[in-house]
C-alpha cells in the first residue's frame, strides 16, 4: 500500500507541538499510520508551508441561513437581529441550497472536517447526504408557550431523525428566552439525542430578560405574540439558572457566553457532577462583533473550563465568512495572553470532543482518519492537505 510522507514548520498532533523534523505518515485511505521522526531513508517527503494539523471542527454553524450574507446590517443588536431574521429568511430553495452548499465546500476546502450545524428545517439534507464534511445536525425548537410544546417538539423531532439516517442529531432548545420548562423536557427524554447545543448568554439583554420586569426581548415575545404574565424574574437569575438543571446526563454545547460571569461557571461546574453533565462552549467572536452585542470573557472562560472551549463561525447572515483562521485572527487580538497552542486546540480536538467525534477526528493517532490541514499563522490561512 503506498503512502504519503508529510511534513510542515510543525506538526499539532492535538495535543502537542512536534518539531519541524517530524513527519506524518498517511496511507492511500487518508488514515495516520504514524506519527515519528524524520529518518534517513526516507524518500519523497512532501514539505509544507505551515503546521499540520487535524481537520478542524466548527462547533457553530447555520447552514440554512448562508443566502442571508450582508441582509441584516452591522451593530443593530440582539433583538433587531433575530427580528430580522425572522422576516427576512424567507427564500427560493434552490437559492437556500446553492448557498449553503457553496459555504459547506469552502468549509471542507479550507480544512474543516466535521460541523456542528443548526436546523429549522430538512433542507440541509441534499447537502450533508453528498458532502465530505460530517455533521452533527442541531434541530432547533422554539416555543415559550408549554401549550405547543408537544407539537413543536414532535414536528422538530420528526426533522431530526430524516437527519439521522445519516448523521447525528437531536432536537434542541433555539435559547433560554424562547423555551418553556415543558419543550426542555421532552428535549431531556430523548435517549439516543446525547448533544445538545443552545445559544445562551448571547447579549445583556438576554440576562436582563430573568432579571428584570422589562427587556429588549419585550419586542421580540410582542412580534410572536408570547404571553408573558407568568414569566418569573429575580434580581440574582441569571439565564444558565434558568434551564441548566433541566438536564441530565448530556453533553450541552453552551454557545456564545459573551454575558457568562464567574459565579455562573461555579454554578455549572457543581451542576455537572449533580446531575451527569459535560458541558462545552462555543465561541462565535465574529458573529458577537457583527451583531454589536460585546465579547465573551475568554480569559475566565479558559481559567474555569482550558478543554472545553470551541470556536464557531455561526453563519452567513452575521458573519463575513465561514474561516476558523479568520475567527482566530480577531480572538488572538482581543486575548493575547492565550497561545496558538491552546486556539489549535479549540479548532481540532476539543470540537471534536463536544460534538462526539473524536474516535475519528480532531487528532493525528494511527488508525484515525481526521483530514490533514495546514495553517499559517503568518498569513493566517489554512487550507486541506487531504
Ligand atoms: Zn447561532
Amino acid at each position: 500500500m503506498s503512502v504519503r510522507l508529510l511534513q510542515g514548520e510543525a506538526i499539532f498532533d492535538g495535543k502537542n507541538l512536534l518539531p519541524g523534523d517530524f513527519v506524518l505518515v498517511v496511507n492511500e485511505n487518508g488514515e495516520i499510520s504514524d506519527l515519528r521522526p524524520a529518518k534517513n531513508e526516507d524518500q519523497n517527503i512532501e514539505k509544507w508551508p505551515g503546521i499540520l494539523v487535524p481537520g478542524m471542527v466548527n462547533t457553530h454553524c447555520h447552514l440554512e441561513l448562508s443566502h442571508m450574507k450582508g441582509v441584516v446590517p452591522r451593530n443593530t443588536g440582539m433583538v433587531n437581529f433575530l427580528l430580522t431574521i425572522v422576516q427576512q429568511r424567507v427564500a427560493e430553495q434552490a437559492d437556500i441550497l446553492k448557498a449553503a452548499g457553496d459555504a459547506a465546500q469552502i468549509m471542507f476546502d479550507q480544512g474543516i472536517s466535521v460541523v456542528g450545524d443548526i436546523c429549522n428545517t430538512g433542507i440541509i439534507q441534499t447537502i450533508a447526504r453528498k458532502s465530505p464534511l460530517r455533521f452533527y445536525h442541531f434541530v432547533e425548537v422554539i416555543g415559550f408557550d408549554p401549550s405547543v410544546a408537544e407539537n413543536r417538539f414532535n414536528f422538530c423531532r420528526n426533522i431530526a431523525d430524516g437527519y439521522s439516517t445519516f448523521s447525528p442529531s437531536s432536537v434542541v432548545p433555539h435559547a433560554p428566552y424562547s423555551v418553556s420548562p415543558t419543550l426542555y423536557q421532552l428535549i431531556n427524554q430523548q435517549i439516543d439525542s446525547s448533544v445538545l447545543s443552545i445559544h445562551h448568554a448571547e447579549s445583556k439583554a438576554e440576562q436582563d430578560f430573568f432579571r428584570k420586569r422589562e427587556s429588549d426581548f419585550d419586542r421580540l415575545h410582542q412580534f410572536i405574540k408570547t404571553d408573558l404574565s407568568q414569566h418569573i424574574v429575580a434580581e440574582n437569575a441569571s439565564s444558565v439558572r434558568s434551564f441548566l438543571s433541566r438536564f441530565t446526563n448530556k453533553k450541552i454545547l453552551l454557545v456564545h457566553n459573551v454575558t457568562i460571569s464567574e459565579a455562573d461557571l461555579i454554578y455549572i461546574r457543581e451542576l455537572e457532577k449533580e446531575n451527569n453533565l459535560e458541558v462545552y462552549f462555543a465561541i462565535c467572536i465574529r458573529a458577537n462583533e457583527y451583531i454589536g452585542n460585546g465579547f465573551p470573557d475568554i480569559e475566565l472562560l479558559f481559567r474555569y473550563y482550558p478543554d472545553r472551549i470551541t470556536i464557531g463561525t455561526d453563519s452567513l447572515a452575521s458573519n463575513e465568512d465561514v474561516n476558523l483562521m479568520h475567527e482566530l485572527i480577531l480572538l488572538k487580538k482581543l486575548y493575547p495572553a492565550i497561545t496558538d497552542l491552546q486556539w489549535l486546540k479549540t479548532i481540532t480536538i476539543q470540537g471534536a470532543k463536544a460534538l462526539n467525534y473524536d474516535q475519528q477526528f480532531g487528532s493525528f493517532e494511527t488508525g484515525k482518519k481526521p483530514g490533514i490541514v495546514y495553517v499559517n499563522f503568518d498569513q493566517m490561512r489554512s487550507e486541506r492537505i487531504i
